[in-house]
């Protein structure tokens, strides 16, 4: 009898397992329908998500409350949804600039509040879990699209000393629901690969250790098993895409902190994505993961999963670049080096932190084996000169509306001279660097700025400007904003 008992048992797992499989697959291609296209670029605003939250009020699943105020004085909310016994708390954007699992937890409203086929997942959900969310624990820092707080201080730093109002609402929110489960819920930068592998970290994971020892406590191995299957859900969408983040101890920050509390911590990091400069792609991963783990906490079929499936997932590390040009010729003086290029794209605020611009350099030049380009061009043959400033000179920034830039590009110009840039502009919006007169054509350096000419026996074959290849002669290419050189 115990014995079929146990084949019971374990069919049910089976089957209650293969449903949650079968939800995620679904789900992937229904995503569409939930997703909140009001938050549809990633410097969104403490006042996006009020407006979104005022909607969110008039549905009776959630209870939406006050639980403390910015150093700016912008009111944080926690949202409540469900009625089960386990309760799961998550938390965003503690850091200002990471807002990519923001985006994922109002998707995640909308799926809560819809009425369709997947009605009978709702009902388990609300069943079995209590779930509190704390979608903007920064809105300061996001107000200005940056990591820290108003006071400077990087909140995830913040947890002993509690010097910011956010870290004390943080753990005052969590002395008094006390959970079950956390997530932590942050963005880290595209540079990550998964391990040593020339895929990019997309998303990765974390059960925060509790100590120096990386000690496997009970609740950390929950945290670990629920990884476990959110991993399982996702792999087949982003093969060798996921990664492992550093787990070394940090007593200052607050999933160490919760981890050791007790509450089985959950770090999600949104990685990057080739051609995902918003993380839409990355956001819908979060989705993913969110309700995976949601299905596997109330159905607890996590426990089926071995730590050694954590394990398995590799650690990322840090070897990317936007760009990389390989086996280009460079002309050193006389002589003549063959070498790979590393470019990089630095994101910068506009004045009104509403839109992002780029700056780019050159990273890195020499023999590049083991590190890798989101995008990589093989360049043999070609040889690289510095971008040229084009002879004419234009009046003002807006004039370029009027010039053929790809006439410019064919001359290896990668920059045109202003007479007058005016003072508030951060960037040019128009595909070309612009600088002031008698500006001089910059030598390509490790740190100087990624414009050149890349030539076959002297014909211009592609040009980089401000560290976005271009092809002049078949018009095809992106370059995302030119640069100002004052
Ligand atoms: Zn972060």
């Amino acid at each position: 009898m115990y014995k079929y008992f146990v084949g019971f048992v374990l069919l049910i797992n089976v089957c209650v397992m293969a449903q949650e499989t079968s939800f995620i697959n679904d789900l992937y291609f229904d995503y569409s329908n939930y997703k909140e296209i009001s938050l549809a670029k990633k410097r969104i605003k403490h006042a996006d998500i009020i407006q979104l939250m005022d909607k969110l009020k008039e549905n009776k699943k959630f209870e939406i409350s006050k639980v403390g105020k910015s150093a700016q004085k912008r009111d944080i909310h926690l949202i409540k949804y469900g009625n089960g016994k386990t309760k799961v708390f998550l938390w965003s954007q503690m850091h200002g600039d990471e807002s990519t699992a923001t985006m994922g937890l109002f998707d995640i409203f909308n799926f809560l509040t819809a009425m369709d086929r997947y009605d009978d997942l709702r009902k388990l959900l609300n069943d079995s879990l209590t779930i509190y969310f704390i979608p903007m624990v920064n809105p300061d820092g996001a107000e200005v699209y940056q990591r820290r707080n108003a006071y400077d201080i990087d909140i995830n730093r913040d947890y002993v000393n509690k010097q910011t109002p956010e870290a004390r609402m943080l753990r005052s929110v969590f002395d008094t629901i006390r959970a079950d489960f956390g997530f932590n819920l942050h963005d880290q930068n595209g540079s990550y690969a998964a391990g040593e592998s020339p895929r990019n970290a997309a998303i990765s994971f974390l059960a925060p250790a509790v100590n120096y020892n990386k000690d496997i406590t009970p609740n950390r191995k929950v945290a670990m098993q629920v990884i476990a299957a959110i991993n399982k859900s996702l792999k087949q969408y982003i093969p060798g895409h996921i990664a492992k983040y550093n787990d070394d101890f940090e007593p200052r920050a607050f999933g160490d902190n919760f981890q050791k509390e007790g509450m089985s911590t959950i770090l999600i990091e949104s990685g990057g994505w080739l051609n995902d400069t918003e993380k839409q792609f990355v956001r819908k991963l979060n989705f993913l993961a969110l309700i995976s783990a949601f299905i596997n906490i109330a159905n607890s079929t996590y426990t089926k999963y071995d730590v050694k499936e954590y394990e398995s997932i590799p650690f990322n590390k840090e070897i990317f670049s936007d760009v990389i040009l390989r086996s280009v010729t460079l002309k050193r003086g006389k002589k003549q080096i063959v070498a790979d290029v590393a470019v990089k794209r630095v994101e910068k605020n506009s004045k009104d932190y509403k839109i992002g611009y780029y700056e780019s350099e050159v990273d890195d030049i020499g023999d590049l084996t083991g590190a890798y380009g989101l995008e990589e061009y093989d360049c043999t043959g070609l040889t690289l000169e510095p971008g040229k400033i084009f002879s004419k000179t234009v009046s003002k920034v807006d004039t370029l509306e009027d010039v053929d830039i790809n006439k410019i590009f064919l001359e290896g110009c990668t920059t045109i001279q202003v007479k007058k840039i005016d003072d508030s502009l951060a960037f040019c919006k128009y595909p070309i660097n612009v600088c002031s007169k008698n500006k001089k054509q910059i030598e390509s350096k490790v740190g100087s700025p990624a414009d050149f000419g890349l030539y076959k026996d002297g014909e211009l074959i592609y040009i980089m400007v401000n560290g976005y290849l271009y092809d002049p002669n078949n018009e095809t290419g992106y370059i995302a904003n030119g640069r100002i050189n004052r």
